[in-house]
């Protein structure tokens, strides 16, 4: 071992607003070093960094804007990282977007398409490959503990309930329950796990737009527990996985939804 007193490394994509940044501090609290990859939102980057560095014990913080659809900006982020800590621990692949304009499928359009599927799921797919083999050379190299590198991919309650309005965002999320069933199978030999959290309906900026159509249907029960869920919610829940916690699981799902998956038999 190296450093044995270096705190583990999380990169986390979108980490700058929303899930992203509740998953940023639930790791920093959980003793990890943060590196913040963002798109464009440099003031909310910052703001994440700030929020990161008043926890206790300032956790080391990095942020890093790339194109988490772009080949080029995917190696410049890992890079920029291992420049830093030499490491990375654990990878969530978590920045996406919706459907543009949300149209109908007769009307999408193949650039919405290309654009939905470069960022949620081309990305993720090839981050998570370009990080693997890192998090196998450090092992090779002894620079880190087998069985303490963590994948997580947030997809979303659309990769199983379809939405017309948004296929390209529906297609990219259930080809991400595939993908980390790929990875947990292809790293369970080097003791890498791989988790998918799904996520209900969360209160962020990606739903801002929808929120006044949402809130009566919690309240009237789309999901059982009857509240909009959190970035923190989403963020406790990726730090049960990468804690250790689940030590003989990899590939699974974990709902983070209120109960929403949950299909009701209509009362007769
Ligand atoms: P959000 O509030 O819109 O934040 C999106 C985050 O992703 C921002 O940090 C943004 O960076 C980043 N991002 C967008 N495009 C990117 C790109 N090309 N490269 C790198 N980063 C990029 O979204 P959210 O609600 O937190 O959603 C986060 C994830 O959870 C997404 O994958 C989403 O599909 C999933 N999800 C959300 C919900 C929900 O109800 N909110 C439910 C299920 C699943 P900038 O700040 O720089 O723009």
């Amino acid at each position: 071992m190296s450093s044995v007193r270096q705190p583990p490394v999380a990169l986390v994509t979108g980490g700058s607003r929303g899930i992203g940044r509740g998953i940023c501090l639930a790791l920093a609290q959980s003793g990890y070093a943060v590196a913040v990859n963002y798109a464009g939102n440099e003031a909310a980057a910052q703001e994440t960094e700030r929020l990161l560095q008043a926890l206790p014990g300032s956790p080391p913080t990095l942020r890093c804007q790339a194109d988490v659809g772009q080949s080029a900006d995917r190696e410049r982020l890992v890079e920029t990282v291992l420049a830093q800590w030499g490491r990375i621990d654990v990878l969530v692949n978590n920045a996406g977007i919706t459907s543009p304009g949300r149209r109908d499928i007769l009307e999408a359009s193949e650039d919405g398409w290309d654009q939905v599927l470069a960022i949620n799921l081309k990305g993720p797919f090839f981050l998570t490959q370009r990080v693997a083999r890192e998090m196998i050379r450090l092992q090779n190299e002894r620079q880190v503990e087998v069985g303490r590198q963590n994948i997580i991919n947030i997809s979303s309650l659309s990769a199983y309930a379809p939405a017309t309005n948004r296929g390209d965002y529906c297609i990219s999320k259930a080809g991400m329950r595939m993908m980390t069933q790929l990875w947990a199978l292809r790293l369970a030999d080097h003791g890498i796990r791989v988790y998918e959290v799904c996520p209900g309906v969360i209160e962020t900026d990606m739903t801002a737009a929808a929120k006044e159509k949402y809130t009566p249907l919690i309240e009237a029960g789309l999901s059982p527990i009857r509240r909009w869920g959190t970035a923190e919610d989403v963020g406790k829940t990726v730090a049960a996985l990468v804690s250790g916690t689940f030590p003989f699981s990899t590939g699974d799902v974990i709902n983070v939804d209120g109960g929403f998956h949950i299909r009701k038999f209509p009362s007769t």
